[in-house]
């Protein structure tokens, strides 16, 4: 079967979470029994967001391949079993890259190098290399219909759809705001922005209108009349009660993936969601709550940490809880190595990853609070080194020791550079990227968690912990439960006289979904748990 193509486009505001509504339609379509692609195209000039402060762009999302990656790849992966890599996230500084170092190459000798056709023939050519050995690929753009960035990318969809009629589906996801002051919801933004679309050449086939309350049978009508869309495919999609994770069931309610199935003609049958719906009651009826402090630099931005955010929600969910997330700025401590009192009280404490010293001794102060009074501890990425860092400092005595990320003049350099990671001078693409082996002890926690002596976990950091330290760290009661072999390289570190305080230099919040939830998050929450019982 050649594979057909839905391409998903967004109206009126940003944030409307277009991502989640294509997920959640892959979900559906995967559940009928299709092989389901995903693919994010980003307007900006950037070839990936890895440059990008989280401040800007949120979280990077890292595929085994080693791809630094938007966001929404991470919510496609959460959602569905969609083959994820380097192709799965294309940004327009991508096809711009290629494109030039084609021309510089003399490939278009003679020829006048143009948006049409020679940009969007690479956009298309992505895009069908994504679909390919699938049924149906969710092609999801970046930014709002309007948008000077975006053009080409339209213009690519635009052509695909007028070289292959029956194989391709546009669906635009729009916003209806409520108007308290007029006591109704208003639909002339979604007219808008369709109107915007028709001028460049696209009809959608449905909309999608996300809205704060539903929508009345008027208001569908009335967007059906005005953006010549058929009632039953304007679908809404208002804010849900509990969690992200109800929004396929509000769109399989309005039989989205039938509709879809029919309009492209792809073969449909019934669809099985049992254990969706019982993991929404899980989410819906907790046993208990918990609460977590996340300590980092970028905890007020609501996406820097969003897949961090998601594996807590699933370690919860496996546990029948329900979990609050305090977000802890380390860069508001002060730096006389005390754990204030004000972010006292949570059950557990989770350090992320992050890059650069600020708020580097809030959250060294955040480990050695933890590891005094036996209270659970996650630390990933730069999580991890903080924690080796003050094991060193304050349970092998070496006061100094630091990461020369930190402090490049530190006697005790326990996290350092490579020697092949000091050579590198480019900062895009250039850090330890990507899916690696790792080894686990046996009886450690980390063992215990997996159930499996190897296992493959994702990277995305410079530093490590420095080989020389090892035995001193582990006489002193600092196991290093995980290794990568084949370069001799710490991947995991376990506090031994402690209920559960656990590092990991690799993001395993990446690997981590609703139904399948990922075994360290699994059980950090049931150690948060058996601390607030015990209690
Ligand atoms: N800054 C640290 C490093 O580069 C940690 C990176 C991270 O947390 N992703 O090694």
């Amino acid at each position: 079967m050649q594979p057909k193509f839905i391409f998903i486009t967004g109206g009126v505001v940003s944030s409307l979470g277009k991502g989640i509504a294509a997920s959640s339609i892959g979900l559906l379509l995967e559940r009928m029994g299709l092989k389901v692609s995903m693919m994010k195209l980003d307007p900006y000039l950037n070839v990936d967001p890895g440059t990008m402060s989280p401040f800007q762009h949120g979280e990077v999302y890292v595929t085994d391949d080693g791809a630094e990656t938007d966001l929404d790849l991470g919510h496609y992966y959460r959602f569905t079993h969609s083959p994820l890599s380097k192709k799965s996230s294309v940004s327009s500084g991508q096809i711009y890259h290629e494109v030039l170092r084609r021309e510089r190459k003399g490939d278009y000798l003679g020829k006048t190098v143009q948006v049409i056709p020679h940009i969007t023939d690479e956009i298309k050519r992505r895009i069908v290399d994504c679909a390919a050995h699938s049924d149906v690929i969710l092609v999801e753009i970046g930014g709002t219909v309007g948008d000077i960035e975006s053009q080409p990318f339209l213009e690519a969809i635009r052509q695909m759809r007028y070289e292959k009629p029956n194989s391709c589906l546009n669906i635009h996801v729009t916003y209806v705001p409520f108007i308290k002051a007029a006591g109704e919801v208003k639909t002339k933004p979604t007219q808008h922005s369709v109107q915007l679309l028709r001028q460049i050449g696209i009809s959608p086939d449905m909309i999608l209108c996300r809205s704060e309350l539903s929508l009345s049978e008027d208001v569908k009508e009335k967007i059906s009349l005005f953006c010549n869309v058929r009632t039953d495919n304007v679908i809404e999609c208002a804010d849900v009660q509990h969690s992200i994770y109800e929004v396929p069931l509000t769109l399989h309610a309005q039989n989205i993936e039938e509709k879809i199935c029919q309009m492209l003609q792809l073969p449909s049958q019934p669809i099985n969601l049992t254990n969706w719906q019982q993991l929404i009651e899980t989410i819906r009826h907790p046993k208990g709550v918990i609460t977590v402090g996340i300590v980092g630099k970028y905890v007020q931005h609501q996406d820097a940490y969003k897949s961090v955010f998601e594996a807590l929600q699933h370690g919860a969910f496996a546990n029948g809880y329900k979990i609050e997330i305090r977000r802890i700025e380390s860069d508001r401590f002060d730096e006389s190595g005390a754990f204030p009192d004000w972010a006292h009280g949570c059950d557990g404490y989770l350090v992320p990853g992050g890059f650069g010293d600020r708020g580097w001794y809030g959250k060294i102060s955040c480990a050695k609070y933890c590891r005094e009074n036996k209270i659970p501890y996650f630390g990933i990425c730069l999580g991890m080194q903080v924690m080796v860092v003050e094991f060193a400092r304050h349970g092998l005595g070496l006061i100094h020791a630091n990461s020369t990320e930190m402090d490049q003049t530190t006697p005790d350099p326990i996290i350092s550079l490579l020697e092949e990671q000091k050579l590198v001078t480019d900062r895009g693409g250039t850090m330890r990227l990507g899916a690696y082996p790792c080894l686990l002890k046996e009886d450690s926690k980390a063992h215990l968690a997996y159930g499996k002596p190897q296992i493959s976990e994702r990277h995305r950091h410079r530093y490590e912990v420095n080989n020389k330290y090892r035995p001193q760290l582990e006489k002193a009661g600092l196991s290093i439960s995980g290794t990568y072999e084949e370069g001799d390289l710490t991947e995991i570190v376990e506090v031994k006289d402690h209920p559960w305080m656990v590092g990991a230099q690799f993001h395993p919040e990446f690997g981590s979904k609703p139904l399948e939830p990922h075994p360290l998050f699994r059980d950090f929450v049931k150690a948060m748990i058996e601390r607030k019982t015990a209690c």
